[in-house]
Parts: structure tokens; C-alpha cells; sequence
């Protein structure tokens, strides 16, 4: 199957940026396999079906965005501990938390996943750590959940074994033993994990953070993920208050104890990443440590501004993250393109800090790279998987900003024409194509229902 698109601006998000105000791009089963300015050529190969053809003139593509950081399961939470910084809303929801189970995620997930397709997003990775005993197969919900929206997803299977009694900040009841982690964390690998370039499915070693998981338990999921050969993943350097409790507990600060348990390197992405100093960048710089930047969820709790445009200068991959809907209500990545740019601007770089392009970029490429799969997805170039948005921009709210990725950028959301997940259509005209957006918007309310009702 073949899909001309045409008549659209087009933002590569290649290596050199590459953009053309009117171009094509050709698209042959789950790859590209052409894109350049004008007309698509005329002479395509015949596999026998006539390609679909769309006229996408008013349109501006760009690969599809990547989200690098959530928790699904928050959808059911949203608009709790309003007005809390990151521990006392932790600790106003862990009880909450605790007891949900396998219908409750698998209707969150359905949630959170359409929510961020419907904005564009084509490849997302979830942070699930909280897995209350006989409760279900909680990561299995996710994953079928999206593979039914039709998302390339990653499932990074959290953790935490650190509980109140121990010095840690989850109740007690919230954790596992660091055995019963370990071993549902290798089951899931061995059960899901796909390594290959078209995958839609990998898991990734996630222990939660340093304060709800032991040096143990941190060590050992970096030794399993490495044996494994798959990525890992965890909170680090949100608050003023986690680094009070790393230099308290370990003597050191967060980033000195990742490199002490085997946590930075070209294999792990880190959500937050707000508190760094020189030395903290440029060790990340130096081990390829990815991260996870959240800007929404940094203002919601009061966490501070990340150095983007440090870490960006020193090296290091950077991808944009929605992260948990139960400190950023909106779900959406789309709106944290612009945010990244007007917080990072508040910071000490100013007007220099980021261009809209680098945010495009954070939002594409960047998570690409931060999930690993910089080779196979997030940028619009011949032989990488088709994962591209078709951004509307003749409208009411873009038909009159200059520059489309400005318009994409600054401007209000834009309404997405067609999201294509390796080649195939999950949103067309706004609306998504794979499951019906009020069951699951009915399904998600009964369900955060049952779960507050549930104490
Ligand atoms: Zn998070």
C-alpha cells in the first residue's frame, strides 16, 4: 500500500533541518521512502494497488511526536493535591494508588493514549510502578490498550520496594518485595519485548525514584536490563526536596548516586532532571544519559526549571515528556512543545534559550533518541518507519503566523488533518480512526469513579 502526500509544508527534523514550503512525501508500507519539495514524482512503482492519494495543501508534516515520559493510570486522579509540590501530592495519592487494579488501568490507558493521539502523538512510553498484589496483569492492560489505539508504545515496568517503615516515602503498603519486582520485571521482557526496527512494542527497567526504591533494587534492575539488552528508565533531580534525601540518606547528590548504581549511560533516560549542576550536565553529556523533560508537570509542582538549553549545548539527548495526568490534567504533548520554549525563556538564557525548531526537535528526534530508536523513527527521511502528523494551519488560529512550525509552536493546538502510525491512518480530520473517543471517555469516567469509591 502507497500513500502520496502533497501540496504540504514539510518539516524534516533531519540532521540538517531540512524544510520545504511545498513538498511531497512517499510512503510504501510502514516506511518513507521519499520526501523532497513539489509534486511526488509521477513514475512510482506499481505494487499492483493505486496508491491513496492526499492533497494536503494549508497542511504542515512532521513526524509523528514522542512522548517519553507518563503514567497512564493518573487519568483516573486528575485534579487532586492542586496546590502541593512533588512529596505531599505523593503522599495525598499513594493511598489512592494503591488500589487499583486491571480494569481501572486498561480504561486509563485507553484514556491517556487516545488523548495523545488525537494530538499527534505516535510513539509513547509509560512509567507503571505501582502494582497492588492480586490485582490483575496490570502492564498487560497497558499493552493491549495500545495496541488498540495503535500507538508504538514502550512499557517501562516500574518499581518501588521502599516503603515508610524502611525511610523511603511510599506507605508500605504500596510496595513489592525487590524478588517479586525483579521477576514479573524479566517475565515482562521475555513475554513483550520486540527489538526490531518496525517494533510497536518494548519494555524498558524502570525503578521509580531514588526515594521510593532501595540502592538494591536499583542496582540489580540496571544489572537485569543490561543482561536483557533493553533500556531503563527512572525519576531523577525533580525537586529540591529529592536531593535533600539523597544527600541525607546516600551522602551524595541524585547524579552522583545513578553513577554509583550503574545509572547513567547511553542505555537509560531520566524523567526531570530539574536540580543538575555543571558537573551533574556534564556527566551525562560524557555517558549519553538521556532525559525526559516534563515541563507542564515542573510548573504544576513547583519542581523548577530543567537546563534544557545546557544539556542541549553539552550533548545530551533530550526528548519532551507529558508525564503523569495527575500533575499535568492536559494529557497532551502537543501543548509541551510550546511550553518547553516559554520556560525555558524564563531562565538565565533568555530570548537565546530555545527556537521553535529545537522544541519541534525535543518533541520528535530528540524522544526518539531518548527511547532509543533515533535510527527508526523521529525525523522524515527515506527507509524510516512513517510515523508523520499532518498539522492543519489555514484555520482560524494559524492562517496568519508567518513561519508553520512557529504556527505549530507558538499558536493554539493545531487540528491534526492525519497521524500515521507506521503508515497506517489512527487519526484522520481530528477524530480517531481506532476505538470510539466517548466509550473511552465513559468507560474512564465510571471507572476513576469506582476507584474513589473504592476505599
Ligand atoms: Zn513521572
Amino acid at each position: 500500500m502507497t500513500t502520496v502526500i502533497e501540496h504540504c509544508a514539510i518539516a524534516t527534523v533531519d540532521a540538517a533541518d531540512t524544510e520545504y514550503t511545498d513538498g511531497h512525501l512517499v510512503i510504501t508500507g510502514d516506511r518513507i521512502a521519499a520526501v523532497g519539495p513539489g509534486p511526488a514524482p509521477r513514475d512510482l512503482p506499481d505494487d499492483g494497488t493505486p496508491p491513496r492519494r492526499i492533497d494536503a495543501s494549508g497542511a504542515l508534516a512532521t513526524p509523528g511526536l514522542i512522548n517519553t515520559h507518563h503514567h497512564f493510570y493518573q487519568w483516573l486522579t486528575r485534579g487532586l493535591a492542586q496546590n502541593a509540590h512533588l512529596f505531599d501530592w505523593l503522599v495525598a495519592l499513594y493511598p489512592t494508588w494503591s488500589r487499583i487494579d486491571e480494569r481501572m488501568v486498561h480504561a486509563a490507558a485507553r484514556a491517556s493514549l487516545a488523548m495523545m493521539a488525537r494530538g499527534g502523538v505516535t510513539s509513547a512510553a509509560d512509567h507503571h510502578y505501582i502494582f497492588p498484589r492480586g490485582t490483575g496483569d496490570l502492564l498487560g492492560a497497558e499493552i493491549e490498550a495500545a495496541r488498540e489505539i495503535g500507538l508504538r508504545f514502550t512499557a517501562a515496568r516500574g518499581s518501588m520496594d521502599l516503603g515508610t517503615s524502611d525511610g523511603g516515602l511510599p506507605p508500605d503498603f504500596a510496595v513489592e518485595s525487590i524478588d517479586d519486582a525483579l521477576a514479573a520485571t524479566e517475565a515482562a521482557i521475555d513475554t513483550h519485548h520486540d527489538p526490531g526496527f518496525s517494533s510497536m512494542l518494548r519494555i524498558a527497567v524502570a525503578p521509580c525514584s531514588p526515594f521510593s526504591v532501595t540502592t538494591d533494587l536499583m542496582r540489580r534492575s540496571a544489572e537485569l536490563a543490561r543482561a536483557k539488552g533493553v533500556r531503563l528508565h527512572t525519576h531523577g533531580s525533580e525537586t529540591v526536596e529529592e536531593e535533600k534525601f539523597c544527600h541525607e540518606r546516600f551522602g551524595m547528590g541524585p547524579t552522583d548516586y545513578f553513577a554509583e548504581t550503574g545509572w547513567l549511560g547511553e542505555d537509560v533516560w531520566m524523567a526531570h532532571c530539574v536540580h543538575m549542576s555543571d558537573d551533574d550536565v556534564a556527566a551525562f553529556a560524557r555517558t549519553g544519559t538521556g532525559v525526559a523533560h516534563c515541563p507542564s508537570s515542573n510548573a504544576r509542582l513547583a519542581a523548577g526549571i530543567a537546563r534544557v538549553p545546557d544539556l542541549l549545548a553539552a550533548g545530551v539527548p533530550v526528548g519532551l515528556g507529558v508525564d503523569g495526568t495527575a500533575s499535568n490534567e492536559s494529557g497532551e504533548l502537543h501543548t509541551e512543545l510550546r511550553n518547553s520554549l516559554l520556560v525555558a525563556r524564563l531562565g538565565p538564557h533568555r530570548e537565546a534559550a530555545l527556537t521553535a525548531r529545537q522544541a519541534l526537535r525535543l518533541g520528535t528526534h530528540g524522544g526518539a533518541r531518548v527511547l532509543g530508536r533515533g535510527a527508526e523513527t523521529g525525523s522524515l527521511e527515506p527507509g524510516k518507519l512513517a510515523d508523520v502528523v499532518l498539522w492543519q494551519l489555514d484555520g482560524l488560529g494559524h492562517s496568519t503566523i508567518a513561519d508553520p512550525v512557529a504556527a505549530l509552536v507558538l499558536g493554539p493546538p493545531a487540528p491534526v488533518t492525519l497521524s500515521l502510525v507506521g503508515g497506517r491512518p489512527v487519526v484522520e480530520r481530528g477524530r480517531l480512526l481506532t476505538a470510539d473517543e466517548h466509550d473511552i471517555a465513559r468507560t474512564a469516567r465510571a471507572e476513576a469513579r469506582r476507584l474513589a469509591e473504592s476505599s
